[in-house]
């Protein structure tokens, strides 16, 4: 949907605060621009939606800071011929951003509670190439098939290799690998003919993958 009028004065600082620290991939900041967060968050947290922090959602778990979506976005390199896997649907906004720069983006969550309604924002935005599965990420199935791109976005321990195995080869995956009471270090995990290269970003803090389906909803 195309905004009404003026930019709100805090929409801009927000492009200016992702530019400030660094974002610089223009094609991540104009999804980050397009993609109304606020539609994301929480209705009492609207007024918030447009500040660089992590807020709270539904089921105890939280929409990451817009600063770590588009920095993980733009690690990511993603081109338009890419499909992509998150693991961690969350509110749906960073398979929002990913959808605009992607093919086609499979995403994960083990709350139906959040799928659901990730699946009914999405929807109402028009991110058709975005297919929200409640799922555990850390059992995707061999089915699923191969993904360029494969984006993280709550604390495991480590990467399963079960994961590792859905990476095509050339392929990019992300997470922030550490453990869930204290920071985690983001890594990136590039997978080439001969080797699996790992190279560790900045420090994070992620809410914690738990493994199997939530049995609250
Ligand atoms: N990407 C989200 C934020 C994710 S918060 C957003 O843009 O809003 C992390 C999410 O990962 C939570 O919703 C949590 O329920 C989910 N999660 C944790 N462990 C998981 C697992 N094993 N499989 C799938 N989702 C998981």
């Amino acid at each position: 949907m195309p905004p009404i009028g003026p930019p709100p004065p805090e929409k801009m600082m927000f492009q200016l605060s992702l530019r400030r620290r660094g974002i610089s991939d223009q094609t991540v900041l104009r999804a980050m621009d397009e993609v109304p967060r606020d539609v994301f968050v929480e209705p009492e947290q609207r007024a918030e939606a447009w500040r660089d922090t992590a807020l709270p959602i539904a089921c105890g778990q939280t929409i990451s800071q817009p600063f770590v979506v588009a920095y993980m976005t733009e690690q990511l390199q993603l081109r338009p011929d890419h499909r992509v896997l998150e693991i961690g649907t969350g509110s749906g906004y960073q398979a929002a951003i990913l959808a605009r720069l992607s093919r086609s983006v499979l995403t994960l969550e083990r709350f139906k509670t959040l799928a659901d309604r990730a699946r009914a924002r999405l929807e109402a935005l028009h991110c058709d190439n975005v297919e929200v599965r409640i799922g555990d990420g850390f059992a995707v199935p061999a089915d699923a098939g191969l993904f360029d791109r494969i984006i993280v976005t709550a604390a495991m321990q480590d990467v399963p290799e079960a994961l590792l195995a859905r990476l095509d080869l050339d392929g990019v995956l992300i997470a922030p690998v550490g453990p869930h009471d204290a920071t985690q270090t983001l890594v990136r995990i590039r997978k080439t003919k001969t080797a699996i290269e790992r190279k560790e970003l900045v420090a994070v803090r992620f809410v914690p993958a738990l493994p199997g389906l939530a049995r609250e909803l």
